[in-house]
């Protein structure tokens, strides 16, 4: 979503510098322009409410979402970051074998009858902890 259809969505919009506006905000009964916005170095808009509003209540008075404030993105981009996600979804399987490998090879040693190293004991436990963020971090 550009900059534009953002301020068209705006009543009262001024510009009042580069990259700068202010506007009527949509969530409340707005008499004087308390709406700032701006456009971040990276695209990204910020919008923010003198009044108090919330950047949800505003973006979504005027039939957006705060997703619609992110600057697009070229094709190919990973969508699962997009919805706030550590990970994308390669980066989790890369992590989820790295960390497979490690509690693979701490099996092996016990099954060799060789004891756990405290170094190996920790990062077993890393892995195991890591495993489950990525298992909550799949399911959302
Ligand atoms: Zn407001």
């Amino acid at each position: 979503m550009g900059i534009d259809s953002i301020l068209n969505r705006l009543e009262k919009v001024r510009r009042t510098g580069p990259g700068k506006w202010t506007a009527c905000c949509p969530a409340h009964d707005d008499k004087c322009p308390s709406l700032g916005i701006k456009q971040a170095d990276d695209d990204k808009i910020l919008i923010h409410c003198f009044g108090g509003c919330d950047v949800q209540s505003i973006v979504s008075a005027i039939g957006l979402t705060l997703s619609d404030l992110m600057p697009e993105k070229p094709q190919g981009y990973d969508r699962t970051r997009a919805r706030g996600s550590r990970f994308s979804k390669s980066e989790m399987f890369d992590r989820l074998l790295h960390e497979s490998i490690i509690l693979g090879l701490g099996i092996r040693q016990l099954l060799s009858g060789k004891e756990l190293s405290p170094a190996d004991i920790e990062s077993i436990g890393k892995a195991e902890s890591l495993i489950d963020e990525l298992r909550i971090e799949a399911s959302r």
